[in-house]
């Protein structure tokens, strides 16, 4: 237990997600809680982990979630180590959400992307299909995100998908802070270039692949698509390579499992948690570099190693920075004075 390197997680309090300030000292080794001085709350050493209230213990928690991210059928775990499909399926959600907390906190951050690739899937679940659009970062393979949607945003058009394009213009996008207060206007991205490169299948062959550009000149694409991958005309194979990864964990998460298989979000939590294996604890052989096994994270400079799956479950997300309450008019001096009575001697 290392105080130092802890910070508060209550949300009231002003000293919340700050490391290094000194206010965090230990209330219990044995019962592994901090105290914070600033709010006098203590608290687990796992809160706002995937770990937090759960009776098994990590290391067996982290050996099951590391075999389904990894595409082990969850009915060989219920085989293997007898338990229950439902809490199996519980702590996929705890992992899911924890993944998605660690990708919100460390990939989803403004940075420059370079070439990036997106695509939709279809998945399989009990009682119907849903479309996964994942999006990924060529140079490092960070997989930047995805969402989960019961149908596609548009009907699909014979020759390309209108909606996939909507939704990148309406992705990629910057908050404007106008200093008026309230949610930030989002400004499209200038510097964007869109290549769309539509395939046909017949009975499930490609047989046709038409690259066309939907903003940008061909030129343009082609001076950037060289300067950041070299050789090759616009291409997926990038983010068809994660999508079959992505099909093939997800297919052995959602295959018949009562529990599982039912829920879109269940398919949300297994998206986080195969993407974020991938992107932390999964050195990628296109990115191998002298004398070391580079992860996406790595490539992007997020974290200087490969992380366990132990330690993605474990990684503790701050709170988002306390800042003071708008003073709205000047208090009275009698309510002053009354919070100097009644709150005076507690500090
Ligand atoms: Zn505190």
């Amino acid at each position: 237990m290392d105080p130092t390197t802890t910070f508060c997680p209550n949300v009231a309090c002003p000293a919340r997600g700050q490391t290094g300030q000194g206010n965090i000292g230990i209330h219990s080794c044995k019962d592994k809680r901090f105290i914070c001085t600033e709010c006098h709350k203590t608290f687990s050493a796992t809160k706002g982990t995937a770990f937090y209230r759960l009776r098994t213990s990590a290391e067996t928690v982290s050996l099951v979630v590391t075999l389904l991210a990894h595409g082990c059928p969850l009915q060989a775990i219920v085989v293997a180590f007898g338990y229950d499909e439902r809490t199996v399926a519980g702590w996929v959600a705890r992992a899911g959400a924890q993944g998605q907390a660690v990708q919100e906190h460390l990939v989803e951050q403004p940075r420059d992307l370079g070439q990036v690739q997106a695509d939709e899937i279809r998945v399989k679940k009990q009682g119907g299909i849903v479309w996964m659009a994942l999006a990924m970062m060529v140079c490092t393979r960070l997989w930047l995100g995805g969402e989960v949607s019961e149908q596609r945003d548009m009907p699909l058009i014979p020759d390309g998908l209108v909606s996939s394009i909507r939704a990148i213009r309406e992705t990629f996008r910057d908050p404007v802070h106008t200093g008026t207060g309230g949610r930030p206007q989002l400004r499209p991205w200038r510097h964007v270039l869109l290549a769309q490169v539509v395939k046909r299948s017949e009975r499930r062959r490609v047989v046709e692949t038409e690259r066309r550009m939907v903003d940008g000149t061909p030129a343009r694409v082609e001076t950037l698509r060289r300067r950041s991958q070299g050789e090759g005309v616009i291409n997926t194979a990038y983010i068809e390579r994660l999508n079959a990864t992505f099909r093939e964990r997800l297919a052995s998460l959602t295959r018949r499992g009562r529990a599982l298989a039912r829920r879109t979000l269940t398919l949300q939590h297994g998206m986080y948690l195969i993407g974020t294996v991938s992107n932390f604890c999964t050195p990628h052989a296109s990115l191998a570099q002298a004398g070391g096994k580079t992860t996406p994270a790595m490539a992007a400079g997020i974290t200087d190693h490969c992380w366990s799956v132990r330690e993605l479950l474990s990684y503790h997300v701050p709170p988002p920075r306390w800042t003071p309450p708008k003073q709205r008019g000047r208090p009275s001096h009698a309510l002053k004075r009354l919070i100097e009575r009644w709150c005076g001697d507690h500090g």
